[in-house]
């Protein structure tokens, strides 16, 4: 019997997230909780004990909370661009949308 191969995922975790620079490396996959558990444990209790990893963890999800108002909410077009829109298809289409007020 050969037990030499083995490895529990949490040991390849560990040696994994080795130090900041393979957590800075996850974070992408750990924020959309994507990472396998173990890993995930892993840059768990690094940023546990790093305060550099999770201050920049923190401002990581700050960037990324940021980034998501700004794509909303969605402007609708100004009323003048859609009537021209209208007005340029019913001369195009031969079609007859109303204009809006
Ligand atoms: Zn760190």
């Amino acid at each position: 019997m050969n037990n030499n191969n083995f490895n529990s995922d949490n040991n390849d975790a560990r040696k994994e997230i080795a130090d900041c620079q393979d957590v800075i490396a996850h974070l992408g996959d750990y924020t959309d909780n994507e990472l396998p558990t173990a890993t995930r444990l892993a840059v768990d209790a690094h940023l546990d004990v790093c305060p550099e990893c999770a201050a920049f963890h923190a401002s990581y999800n700050h960037v990324i909370d940021s980034a998501a108002e700004l794509r909303e909410p969605e402007q609708p077009l100004p009323v003048d661009v859609q009537n021209r829109l209208r007005a340029a298809l019913n001369k195009r289409l031969g079609i007859n949308l109303a204009m809006i007020a």
